[in-house]
């Protein structure tokens, strides 16, 4: 599957943005897997290179993928920044970026 190589090729060259949101998944209990859990924390505690191909496809497959993950804004196309991920999926599950949510809501007041 091409999206899984272009996932971790992506979460790869964006360490610490994608870190930062997954820690938010796991305090607010987004995975309700144990074994994508157990995987998140590795990942975490010793980064994303000591991961198999076997435990990235689970994690990605079974956990990103699934239902935490938005290639691009709705309404710009732009690629989704992880820092506005949790947002757009979770708060405000609009699927847009911070940018197109601030425009939007500036048109509506
Ligand atoms: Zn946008």
């Amino acid at each position: 599957m091409m999206q899984i190589e272009e996932l971790k090729v992506r979460i790869k060259s964006e360490p610490s943005t994608f870190i930062s949101y997954l820690e938010k998944l796991i305090k607010t209990n987004k995975f309700d897997d144990g074994e994508v859990l157990e995987i998140a924390i590795l990942m975490i505690k010793y980064g994303s290179d000591k991961l198999s191909d076997e435990q990235w496809a689970i994690f990605l497959v079974n956990g990103i993928l699934c239902d935490k993950y938005i290639d691009q804004c709705d309404s710009c196309s732009e690629q989704m920044p992880w820092s506005n991920m949790y947002s757009a999926i979770f708060i405000n599950q609009d699927y847009l970026c911070a940018n197109c949510r601030y425009m939007e809501n500036k048109i509506k007041v």
